[in-house]
């Protein structure tokens, strides 16, 4: 007996393992899965974490399971909008939410315990004919309430909040409105913004790796991408939100001035040039009034 659960067990971890690894976005940390049911048929297969779940016809049930470690720190809720019973009650980890025949027309999904200190939700849901909604995040709607029509597609994506050290390198990469860490994978602070040393340190410091990738916190136009003294290989971001961002020290660039860059793209790489005692991004960010201010307004 006691032979028998053991390789059953050395199966379901087997089996477990195979199933997300095999994921597109899965990482350690983050081994959500959830499955689908149309009208009128059968649950689907679980998939993983940002894998689109559903197909051509109606969804009309669905369930999340968060994975064992995600579960030992909170856990998940969820909300459906159908035609006919309007936003249903928020069901918990591993119910399955939904009937057999009335179609879901939007969603709510919210972390709880400790996990949205570590973690955020992003859910975004697919009609046929008109497309993908926009990503819905903690506790946010996706998809429309009042519209009429329902569901196919379900997707579900959970990465760690802004600050979480090397596998975190996804996080946010779906909340357009929130600032990418520009050293993805790196969160250590070397120096922080304020008094220094008799003087005032404009920005903060992160080190890094000689060539590791930094990336634009946000959308904007590269103002500048040259020596600029002290700063040594220095690009300047200006947001469309109006920030003027600095990424300093560079070792090699990866824009040029009047280049568009997204949220998360690459810009140039760690280095120590200019005014520096080692590999580190400096970054120093002006508000839309042009003030120099605590990139910790920001960045979190
Ligand atoms: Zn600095």
């Amino acid at each position: 007996m006691k032979r028998k659960t053991s390789i059953l067990v050395l199966l379901a971890c087997l089996l477990t393992v195979g199933f997300f690894s095999s994921s597109a976005f899965a990482f350690a940390g983050s081994e959500i899965g959830y499955q689908v049911r149309d009208v009128g048929g059968q649950m689907k297969e679980m998939v993983g974490n940002g894998v689109e779940a559903g197909g051509t016809g109606t969804i009309s049930a669905f369930n999340v399971d968060l994975g064992d470690e995600l579960k030992a720190r909170g856990s998940i809720q969820y909300r459906i909008h159908s035609e006919n019973k309007g936003w249903s009650d928020w069901a918990n980890e591993g119910q399955t939410i939904g009937d057999d025949t009335n179609g879901i027309q939007a969603i709510r999904m919210k972390l709880t315990g400790q996990l949205p200190y570590y973690y955020e939700i992003f859910y975004r849901v697919h009609v046929p004919g008109v497309g993908w909604s926009g990503w819905g995040n903690n506790g946010t709607p996706a998809g429309s309430e009042g519209f009429g029509r329902n569901i196919s597609i379900l997707q579900i994506y959970i990465a760690p909040a802004g600050k979480l050290p090397p596998g975190g390198t996804l996080d946010n990469v779906f909340n357009q409105t929130k600032w990418a860490w520009p050293v993805p994978g790196y969160t250590g602070i070397a120096s922080d913004f304020g008094p220094r040393w008799g003087t005032y340190h404009d920005g903060i410091d992160i080190p890094a790796p000689a060539g590791t990738p930094i990336v634009s916190c946000k959308n904007g136009v590269v103002k500048m991408a040259n020596v600029a003294g002290g700063l040594g290989n220095c690009v300047c971001v200006q947001n469309d939100s109006g920030e003027n961002v600095y990424y300093a020290h560079m070792s090699r660039f990866g824009c040029k001035v009047n280049d568009r860059v997204q949220r998360g793209q690459v810009i140039g790489f760690v280095g120590t040039t200019g005014h520096s005692d080692g590999n580190h991004l400096h970054i120093e960010i002006y508000n839309a009034q042009d003030s120099l201010t605590s990139p910790w307004t920001y960045l979190r």
